[in-house]
Order: C-alpha cells, then sequence, then structure tokens
C-alpha cells in the first residue's frame, strides 16, 4: 500500500548544535528555579537531543515580574515606535543571517522536512517580523467628533503584559504570530514554549536581544501545560492571554483567565476544514492541491483541509488519482533533500493517529493507502487515504493532525454547504471550482475564518488568521492582530470655543 520511503532507519547528523537550553528571564539565561529539566526529543528516533530547564510557577512568578517592571519602569513601552522598529528590523536581519541553523534546529526538535523549515518557514519569521516592524511607527489613535463642546481624542496604548502559550506544528511561526504584533504595540511578554519543542524560541529570543531589546521585555519559559501554562494562564499580573493548541485546552486557558484577572483572551484552536472539489474542477490540478492541503507539515496543521469533498461526476477519477499521488509522497529522513514527509511531532501524537486510521477501519471507510507505520523507530506514519467516508465517522469529525486523508462524496451544492458547514469548528475551507458563481456562494455560505479558492495554506503576514465557532476568538496577522495587544482610552476635554 506505500512504497515511497527513504532511509527512516539511519538518522542524518543534524548540521547545528544546541546553544541554548535555559529559561531566558529578564534578558539572562537562567535554570528552572526547581533546578529541575526534561528532555527533548527527536522524532526521528524518539532518542533525546538535549535536556531544557523546566519552568514551573516559580519561574513564571519571576519571569511575569520581570515583564511587568519592563513594562512599567520602560525603556520599551515608552521608546518611539521608530525605535521599536529598528530592533524588529535588526532581528530580522539577524534571523536571516541564522536561516540554516535555524532551520536545522527546528527540523531536529520537530521533524519537519529541512527544505520546508529553511525555505519557506524561517524566511516567513524574517518576513513577519519586517511587516510587523512596519507597523510599529503606525500606530495611532483618532481624534473623533462628539456632540457638545468636547475635544474627544481616542488613544491606543499597549495592553501591558502579554502571556503567549504556542504550539509544536510551527514553534517559530507562532512565536512570530505572537511576538511581533506584541512588540511592535509596545507590550513586553512572557511566552510559553511547547514542551515538544522548546529550542528554536530560546535560539530566536537570543537573537532578539543582540538586536538591541531591553531586558525583561519577552522572557521564554520551557515547560509543560499544567504547570507553567497555567500559572501564565491565570497569573493576576498578566494583562492578556494568547493562546494557540487543541480547543480543549483553550476551554482550560479561558477558564483559568477567567477565574483570575479576566484578562482578555484570543485563541487559535483546532480545525476540520472542508476542502470542496466541483465537478468542473481540473482533477489532476485539485488532487495535488488536496494532497498539498492535507499532508502538509505531516498533517501537523491546525487549517488542515482534513474533510475532501468530491462531486460524484469526478469522485472515482479523483480518488483514483489521489491514491496514486500518496503512494509516490516522499517520506523519510527529514534533513535529506527531496524528502516530503518527516516523522509525526512526538509517541502520544503518533498513538492518536494510529487510534485514528484503526477507527476509520472499523467504522467502514474504505483504506485506499497507507495505513501503516514506517520503519520501526521514530513516529513516521505511511501517507494514508480514506475514500467512502461518511460524515458522522470520527475521522471525518475529530481532529487527527496526521497524514491522513477523508474522502467524501457529494452531488449537490446546497447539499455540501449544509455538510461542510455541519462542525463545530469553522478555522478554513478550501473550494476547487472554475465557475464564478459557484466561487461566491461558497465563498460567503461557508462559516470559517478563511477561505482559499484554488489554492490553500496562503499564509501572508497582511492576512488576517483565525477561527468561527469553537476554532477560537480572534484574528493573528494582519491589521487585527494590533486590537489584540492595544488598550482603548478615550480622554475627553471640554472646548472653551467650540466654534475653533
Ligand atoms: P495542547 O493544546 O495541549 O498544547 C498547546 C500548548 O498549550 C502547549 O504549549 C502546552 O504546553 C499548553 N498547555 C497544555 N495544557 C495547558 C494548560 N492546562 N494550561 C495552559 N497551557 C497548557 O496541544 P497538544 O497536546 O500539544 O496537541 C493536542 C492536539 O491539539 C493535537 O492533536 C491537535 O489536534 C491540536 N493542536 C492544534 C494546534 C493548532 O495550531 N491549532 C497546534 C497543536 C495541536
Amino acid at each position: 500500500r506505500f512504497s515511497t520511503a527513504v532511509a527512516v532507519e539511519e538518522p542524518i547528523t543534524p548540521p547545528v548544535q544546541v546553544h541554548h537550553t535555559q529559561l531566558l528571564i529578564n534578558g539572562q539565561f537562567v535554570d528552572a528555579a526547581s533546578g529541575k529539566t526534561f528532555p527533548t526529543l527527536d522524532p526521528r528516533t524518539g532518542e533525546m537531543i538535549a535536556h531544557v530547564a523546566e519552568g514551573d510557577v516559580e519561574d513564571v512568578n519571576r519571569a511575569v515580574a520581570a515583564a511587568r517592571k519592563a513594562f512599567d519602569e520602560g525603556p520599551w513601552p515608552k521608546m518611539t515606535g521608530y525605535e521599536r522598529s529598528r530592533i524588529l528590523l535588526r532581528f530580522a536581519d539577524l534571523v536571516e543571517k541564522h536561516n540554516d541553523e535555524i532551520a536545522a534546529l527546528e527540523t531536529w526538535d520537530n521533524g519537519k522536512p529541512y527544505e520546508q523549515a529553511a525555505n519557506v518557514e524561517v524566511p516567513m519569521l524574517v518576513r513577519l517580523m519586517r511587516y510587523y516592524a512596519g507597523w510599529a511607527d503606525k500606530i495611532h489613535g483618532l481624534v473623533v467628533p462628539a456632540d457638545g463642546p468636547h475635544h474627544v481624542q481616542v488613544l491606543h496604548e499597549p495592553i501591558g503584559v502579554a502571556g503567549q502559550i504556542i504550539p509544536w506544528n510551527f514553534p517559530l511561526l507562532m512565536f512570530a504570530w505572537k511576538v511581533g504584533p506584541a512588540l511592535a504595540c509596545g507590550n513586553t511578554i512572557v511566552l510559553k514554549s511547547a514542551e515538544q519543542t522548546p529550542l528554536s524560541a530560546l535560539y530566536v529570543s537570543k537573537l532578539l536581544h543582540e538586536a538591541g531589546l531591553p531586558e525583561g521585555v519577552l522572557n521564554v519559559i520551557s515547560g509543560f501545560g499544567p504547570t507553567a501554562g497555567a500559572a501564565l494562564a491565570s497569573h493576576m499580573e498578566v494583562d492578556k492571554l494568547a493562546f494557540t493548541g487543541s480547543t480543549n485546552t483553550g476551554k482550560i486557558v479561558l477558564e483559568l483567565a477567567a477565574r483570575s484577572n479576566l484578562k482578555p483572551v484570543t485563541l487559535e484552536l483546532g480545525g476540520k476544514s472542508p476542502m470542496i472539489i466541483m465537478d468542473d474542477a481540473d482533477v489532476d490540478h485539485a488532487v495535488e492541491l488536496a494532497h498539498f492541503a492535507l499532508f502538509f507539515n505531516q498533517g501537523q496543521c491546525c487549517c488542515a483541509g482534513s474533510r475532501t469533498y468530491v462531486h460524484e461526476k469526478v469522485y472515482d477519477e479523483f480518488v483514483e488519482k489521489a491514491k496514486a499521488r500518496a503512494l509516490k509522497r516522499v517520506v523519510g529522513d527529514p534533513f535529506r533533500k527531496g524528502v516530503e514527509q518527516g516523522p509525526q511531532i512526538d509517541e502520544e501524537q503518533f498513538n492518536k493517529i494510529m487510534r485514528y486510521i484503526r477507527s476509520g477501519v472499523d467504522s467502514g471507510a474504505t483504506l485506499q493507502a497507507g495505513g501503516d507505520r514506517l520503519g520501526s523507530k521514530g513516529y513516521f506514519i505511511q501517507p494514508t487515504i480514506f475514500s467512502d467516508v461518511k460524515d458522522g465517522m470520527p475521522i471525518a469529525q475529530e481532529e487527527i493532525f496526521g497524514p491522513v486523508q477523508s474522502i467524501l462524496k457529494f452531488n449537490d451544492l446546497n447539499e455540501v454547504i449544509q455538510r461542510a458547514n455541519t462542525t463545530r469548528y469553522g478555522l478554513a475551507a478550501g473550494v476547487f471550482t472554475n465557475n464564478l458563481d459557484t466561487a461566491n456562494t461558497l465563498t460567503r455560505a461557508l462559516r470559517a475564518g478563511t477561505v482559499w479558492i484554488n489554492c490553500f495554506d496562503v499564509f501572508d503576514a497582511a492576512i488576517p488568521f483565525g477561527g468561527y465557532k469553537m476554532s477560537g476568538h480572534g484574528r493573528e496577522k494582519g491589521i487585527d492582530s494590533l486590537k489584540n495587544y492595544l488598550q482603548v482610552k478615550a480622554v475627553v476635554t471640554p472646548l472653551k470655543n467650540p466654534a475653533w
């Protein structure tokens, strides 16, 4: 059922060394207060890469105190936007200079193809930082006309200390989506990285300090969710919380925020995004796009096109070609050239995906390709395709977060709209058609934060991203992301001489 694998048994030695494994608090790398560490593992083998300091409540308290001081006493929020902008631009230059080293670290810790990390993700981090550097000196309020003799100003101020909790699937990009707007607006930060991928955030945060970031403005805590993450979400001195991860954890952090100091929360959560292939589609192109929409990043994307709805007129041809494409997908050591798919992030995700594959078989879907692990160590999974998937099956309802494509048949536009929207999620959707009216109808009818027409996973610093329904609150990237990190203050002054 699957043939295209290259060398998963003999891992290539990563062309990088680990330099930073401590917590970053107040501009210094320090051990955890408890002295504890945890291992971060290589997903290709399950073997240890390094011991990393394990932050907990006391470390979060220290980091928040540093961020509080850096906010209350400055200089960061009081610097001009231009000065902040220049530091972000210098940081972008430094990231660009160390592109390959950062990409190698990300591949080692996460398992994603090196070519993807080096050619897409690190350059996107650079682009995002330059984008937010561009905003730093253009954030301003308004003067609004009001009834009565009053001069009314609306000031936009930084919100304060931002707590940011990020996941492991795109460690560097999630860092950029959170840190970029918060810094541009003049906030200070305590960021908790994901326990599976702590290394790249430490590396680039060091570069940010080299670029001139004052101490205490960005503090990075490695550690686990229920300890360090929960301490951050419930901290009384944290003014805002931004979270990306699973919907279940999103509910927990929202509750922790509410029970502590009612800090506002932005949430970027799970998805079960539909990819709709109409009968006028060029099938070869649609197959390629739907393949990319699902399998990109080992299927570990919150917006993965994980319900592939195909019109009955092109269904059989699509399934055959999708199967052929999956069989050709090159899986192997992510450091090897030409590899499209590396290992899943860890044993827990690997086991969860294998359970979903069994569930697909048990619930009567047709296994067309894959279905098994690859090799005997690490977390490699064959690109897997199910056809004849029905809406009620768990593989069509729940987030698998792995290389498992579910293909469903439909025959009518209204029917597919209704079925595509029947999910608790609403993060993204893909539409494949050459008919303008069909595209317009679907665009308006689909309840999702992003609709990609004849494309998928097009990300750009300026495009807002976020979810409807249980996929989250708020938007990241673009102008909307700045609002997450700004307070609005109305200032009203009586006018002695309203005529002027
Ligand atoms: P998760 O939601 O548990 O973890 C995300 C982040 O939240 C991590 O930094 C984690 O340490 C932290 N966290 C966990 N519990 C916490 C708590 N009680 N309080 C505060 N912070 C906490 O996600 P996961 O376990 O790594 O993955 C589980 C599933 O989540 C995946 O299978 C996938 O479906 C989904 N997921 C979605 C995204 C996304 O981008 N939307 C990213 C990663 C995972």
